[in-house]
């Protein structure tokens, strides 16, 4: 590892891994309430509280800019952190918020930002309940880092985790993969493109309650930095199993793979930011499809693959000519400050 941290250590890549395993994890002794712990390295973290658990999750969000096609950093702040809630199998219920303002940043912009998380927040039916204000001088900041802290439930033995996953399960994800971080890099890099990008923020409980109701789910993780890539890879280590992928059943927007392709990037490592992957026993496979299919978030849901007892660890994409190729951890996330 390098001696200074760099933009790709924060990109959800196989850096970001090390330097969380190696520089982070490593020097804090105590990781585990009485529930999934940091040791777990998982979307969130849970404690037993009689007949429940109590979930919590956190992330502090730096996207650049803070306003962009389909969303901003408030939309991203309370979606991102309620969804890794509800990855975990917990409805979310309540979101602690602290600002750190650049001074400078113009009243308006932190007013609008404020109004888009209320409207986020009410959408997925959480409170905001406490929260911190800092401000930092001119210069020592680029304008606001919001983080958000969820809370949810579960009842006890209910929660989710990334280990679950078994040969034979079968993985769907919710929705269209790469419009997030694509739509964030054409905005900014400035690109004009024919069709509109846009991000795809939005909460996947409603989607990720109808699943737990079929029953059957062994694993669920939101794609964010570094992609599907990152998360099945993440899910194939922990488990250490193979997981299969087929190239013909992912569903990308047109606009989505012509964009990725003018950028040089792999939209399998690119974030997104209203998807959860959500591996399920075989036999409820179809149902859980029609049930995710059936939400608004979920419209766009696809049977992408299987897991499997062969190449233990590894992802393989049946690529649409027939041939196999590994699909490895991305180094980093193509697209840097992007939640
Ligand atoms: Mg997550």
């Amino acid at each position: 590892m390098s001696e200074e941290i760099t933009l790709a250590h924060g990109a959800g890549g196989r850096l970001m891994e090390e330097l969380i395993e190696q520089v982070i994890a490593a020097n804090i002794t105590n990781k585990n309430a009485g529930g999934v712990g940091l040791e777990a390295l998982d979307d969130g973290a849970s404690l037993s509280v009689g007949d429940y658990e109590i979930v919590i999750a956190t992330d502090a969000h730096t996207v650049s800019p803070l306003f962009f096609p389909g969303g901003d950093i408030g939309k991203l702040a309370v979606y991102g952190t309620a969804n890794d809630v509800a990855v975990m199998g917990a409805k979310p219920l309540a979101i602690a918020s602290a600002l750190v303002i650049e001074e400078g940043l113009p009243k308006e912009e932190l007013e609008k930002v404020i109004k888009s998380m209320d409207a986020a927040a009410r959408e997925c039916g959480v409170a905001i309940v406490t929260g911190d204000t800092k401000v930092v001088e001119r210069g020592k900041l680029d304008k606001l880092v919001v983080t958000t802290t969820g809370v949810g439930i579960a009842e006890k033995g209910r929660v989710i985790t990334d280990a679950g996953v078994e040969p034979g399960d079968v993985i769907i994800i919710t929705g269209t993969i790469g419009d997030h971080g694509t739509a964030l890099l054409a905005f900014r890099e400035g690109f004009e493109f024919e069709t509109t990008l846009e991000s795809d923020v939005a909460h996947v409980w409603p989607a990720v309650e109808r699943a737990l109701r079929v029953g059957g789910i062994k694993a669920m993780k939101d794609p964010t930095r570094g992609g599907v890539a990152s998360a099945l890879n993440e899910w194939a280590t922990k488990a250490k199993v193979g997981i299969v992928i087929r190239e013909s059943d992912l569903p990308i927007r047109e606009e989505v793979l012509s964009a990725c392709e003018l950028l040089g990037i792999d939209p399998l490592s690119v974030g997104n930011e209203g998807k959860a992957l959500i591996a399920v026993k075989r036999e409820k496979a179809q149902d859980v499809l029609s049930a995710v299919r059936s939400t608004k978030v979920g419209k766009n849901a696809a049977i992408i693959g299987e897991v499997t007892s062969e190449h233990p660890k590894k992802v393989v994409l049946e690529t649409e000519i027939g041939g196999k190729r590994i699909l490895d951890w991305p180094l980093a996330d193509p697209v840097p400050r992007i939640c």
